[in-house]
């Protein structure tokens, strides 16, 4: 894990103009906004370009497996329900070997945030078609285009039941830093897809292209209205809070943690080995 007692803060080495540029500014200005105290937030990255964020931000941090960082922050925030954990990866790494995860982990519905940089490529690996990638794409994967329908995060995340539900884009920060502060607040699984240019592997969608598609969006507090929206998308995509649900019916988790309760190091587990002995 990084130390945030150690004030060395390192730069990060993104291609010049990645989106992720943006993502961290938004991230970290929202931290602030919310005062969000360094000590008490854990960033979990992926593996990706997006996933080596916790590097940079100056608060506690760890990068997982690919495709692990949500049942890993869920671990993290199951063992000390005081911190503030964010997960950061990639739409490969979310989207495809992760997918199980994001269902499930919307279903548990643990106080977390979930931040896609959603580039629609795998950038890391130089350029292969991600689960987002639309069809017609040309990578080292898919010479003659790629030839399936892209995944609809936001769809999937409103009929799995997620709470909250947004879409960000890294070339608007004060938009994105103010979803994020929202989806920091929000007691329950907070879900934002970022539109993320890579600059580099998916030059049909950079910065000139996200200016003449997305639109904002309303919220409304009625998950069959948001799935019509998110649905309906063509050309143009819709950006902003989506969907928010009531929060005050959601299960209520007990406050008690692990790394706090002074009955864990005390408890006799003796016969409980005896039985497998
Ligand atoms: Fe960003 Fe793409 Fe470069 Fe990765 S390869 S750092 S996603 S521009």
């Amino acid at each position: 894990m990084n130390n945030p007692t150690n004030t060395k803060v390192f730069k990060p080495n993104w291609c010049l103009g990645c989106g992720n540029y943006g993502i961290h500014a938004a991230l970290l200005s929202a931290l602030k906004n919310s005062g969000q105290a360094p000590e008490d937030t854990v960033i979990v990255g992926g593996i990706g370009c997006g996933g080596s964020l916790p590097y940079w931000s100056g608060t506690y941090g760890l990068i997982g497996l690919h495709g692990r960082a949500i049942p890993i922050a869920t671990g993290i925030k199951m063992a000390n329900r005081k911190l503030k954990v964010i997960v950061v990866a990639g739409d490969g790494d979310t989207y495809g070997i992760g997918l199980n995860h994001f269902i499930h982990g919307i279903r548990r519905d643990a106080d977390i945030v979930c931040l896609v940089c959603d580039n629609g490529v795998y950038g890391l690996t130089k350029g292969q078609a991600s689960p987002t990638s639309p069809m017609g794409f040309k990578s080292p994967s898919t010479p003659n285009g790629n030839r399936l329908q892209p995944l609809n995060p936001l769809a999937l995340a409103l009929t799995a039941g997620c709470g909250f539900v947004a879409r960000g884009y890294a070339g608007n920060v004060p938009l994105l830093a103010d979803l994020i502060r929202q989806a920091i607040e929000y007691p329950g699984f907070a879900f934002i897809d970022v539109l993320q240019p890579c600059v580099t592997y998916n030059r049909d969608h950079d910065y000139a292209y996200h200016a003449k598609s997305i639109i904002p969006v309303e919220m409304t507090l009625d998950r069959n209205e948001a799935l019509s929206t998110v649905m309906a998308q063509q050309e143009r995509t819709p950006v902003g809070l989506i969907f928010k649900a009531d929060s005050s019916s959601r299960a209520t988790q007990a406050d008690r943690t692990l790394v706090a309760d002074p009955g864990t190091d005390s408890v006799d587990i003796t016969k409980t080995l005896e039985k497998y002995a």
